[in-house]
């Protein structure tokens, strides 16, 4: 790296990281540094690319509203093609100029003295930063778990966010513990290819049927030729995506039948899938839909109908070098042991950096000891000139790009004022954050998350505390008028 001094260090170089840079470039901003401790963009679609991996919310949905990807193959797109429309931003863009990967940052402190972020990079370098955007993602910290003996298992481990693409699983004696949105994605795939194959099932996930079209050359030459007909599509996924989250979950007081009817779709798709009734039960959630991450998929509940396929649900007591040895004492022999079992989001997360501001304010020391709490989901007092994404109440919609949209916007507006009025630092007021926060707890009381039968869900939305700081519990429409009419007077400029 030439240059130590930046108008932005963006840490991320995934779509949110891209986002960011595109609306900065906007702005005028043109000397950024985006660092990435991969070797490679793409975020969370760089570091998949497990068997069976697809994005599961529309493609068309799952895009920039501004570059639109008329070759997508499928309405839900494989992973590779999702990182290959990373690779086409980042060119379209320009964006890899300011690329640097295998750079882990260690931690940024905002220094008074020159009103700039200090970024500190492993290694010891320092780069300085008027402006600190943490794109690191909610989902960034793969989670290991600590089942006993697990580190002596002898066989082959292999992890779902570090896939040996080189490892056949042909003929192999298979086991996989984790059953979220990762593990219904690989445990179809790993069925076809293992000669046996026991799920360790923990807690059941909400399953929902998926309209699993296929866009062959002649629709992609359509959505190039006439774009107003992807548009149609997107406007169509959105609205529904938009539709169901805040109907099921946010106004789950107001239309709790709307809940209702989509676990009632998820437990016809389970009965059309499998006769064995214990079966059945035993992937049955004993918590409300949207209480935890549902997900998508045609051929999960087919898979445990197969004959080399076993589902236990009894808990793992301990794995042994050859095998794993469940709570009621049975032993499973295997050779392969696939790990599906998520991410830490609340530990070594949120943020993922050790973040000091002014009057040395830690960042997740803060959260913890107060509230997890951001300004619409991206400022923070006593944090000037930094944003950040995968923030407290900053996930919008359940596609990522409706969050990443969402703060652009945010950005536009906060920078633009910045900038007619001649200032160089912004910083939220403690009493705008104290309201949104306040307005966030109240529109939370009308969720599944507080009224619903959430307590057996295990779901990584809540945190110790048993509080579900993630999402901004609106609609994504609201989100984004939110963004458009904050008042101005949220911030001190200086
Ligand atoms: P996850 O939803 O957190 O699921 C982890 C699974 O591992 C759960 O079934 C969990 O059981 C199990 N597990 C964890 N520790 C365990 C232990 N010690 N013993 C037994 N089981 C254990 O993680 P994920 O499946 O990777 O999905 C995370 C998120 O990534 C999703 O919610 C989604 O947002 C995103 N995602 C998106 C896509 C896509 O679009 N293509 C694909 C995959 C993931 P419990 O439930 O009992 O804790």
């Amino acid at each position: 790296m030439t240059t130590t001094q930046f108008d932005a260090v963006i840490v991320g170089a995934g779509f949110g990281g891209m986002g960011a840079a595109i609306a900065l470039n906007e702005l005028g901003y043109h000397n950024l540094a985006i660092l990435d401790r991969e070797d490679d963009l793409g975020g969370t679609w760089h570091v998949n690319r497990y068997p069976g991996l697809t994005v599961d919310v529309p493609s068309t949905t799952y895009s920039y509203w501004f570059e639109p990807n008329p070759y997508w193959s499928r309405l839900y797109a494989p992973g590779a093609e999702l990182k290959s429309y990373a690779e086409h931003v980042a060119d379209k863009y320009d964006l890899r100029r300011y690329m640097r990967f295998n750079t882990v940052v260690d931690g940024a402190r905002w220094d008074d003295e020159t009103q700039r972020w200090l970024v500190t990079l492993a290694g010891g370098q320092t780069l300085q930063a008027q402006f600190l955007v943490l794109a690191t993602g909610y989902l960034c910290q793969p989670k290991k778990p600590d089942i006993p003996g697990i580190d002596t298992f002898a066989g082959t481990v292999l992890h779902a966010q570090d896939w040996d693409d080189d490892y056949s699983l042909r003929g192999k004696r298979a086991a996989i513990i984790g059953t979220g949105s990762t593990g219904v994605q690989l445990i179809p795939k790993l069925a076809e290819d293992v000669a046996d194959l026991t799920v360790y099932q923990r807690t059941p996930i909400w399953v929902m049927p998926k309209l699993d079209l296929s866009f062959g050359p002649r629709t992609q030459r359509i959505f190039a030729r006439f774009p107003a007909t992807q548009r149609f599509v997107r406007l169509s996924s959105d609205m529904f995506m938009d539709f169901m989250t805040t109907l099921a979950m946010w106004k789950f007081r107001q239309l709790r039948p709307i809940n209702t009817i989509a676990a009632k779709i998820g437990a016809l798709h389970r009965f059309l899938a499998i006769r064995d009734k214990e079966l059945r039960r035993k992937l049955t959630p004993d918590y409300d839909f949207g209480c935890k991450r549902p997900t998508l998929s045609n051929v999960y509940y087919r898979t445990f109908t197969k004959p080399n396929v076993h589902l236990e649900t009894g808990g793992i007591d301990r794995i042994e070098p050859d095998g794993i040895v469940g709570r009621d004492g049975t032993k499973r022999v295997v050779d392969t042991l696939v790990l599906a079992t998520g991410f830490d989001v609340w530990e070594s997360n949120l943020p993922a950096i050790e973040v000091i501001g002014r009057e040395g304010r830690d960042l997740g020391k803060w959260w913890r000891e107060n509230r997890f709490q951001a300004y619409e989901g991206m400022t923070v007092p006593l944090f000037p000139n930094m944003l950040t994404q995968a923030s407290p109440y900053a996930w919008v919609g359940m596609s990522w790009f409706d969050t990443v949209e969402t703060q652009m916007r945010h950005m536009r507006r906060l920078f633009g004022e910045l900038q007619r009025r001649g200032a160089t630092t912004f910083e939220v007021t403690e009493d705008a954050n104290a309201r949104f926060l306040d307005e966030m707890l109240r529109l939370l009381d009308d969720s599944v998350f507080r009224l619903g039968n959430c307590a057996t869900s295990r779901s990584y939305w809540f945190n110790g505390r048993g509080e579900s700081p993630l999402f901004r519990p609106t609609s994504v429409r609201s989100a984004v008028k939110a963004q458009e009419r904050f008042p101005l007077t949220d911030y001190t400029m200086a």
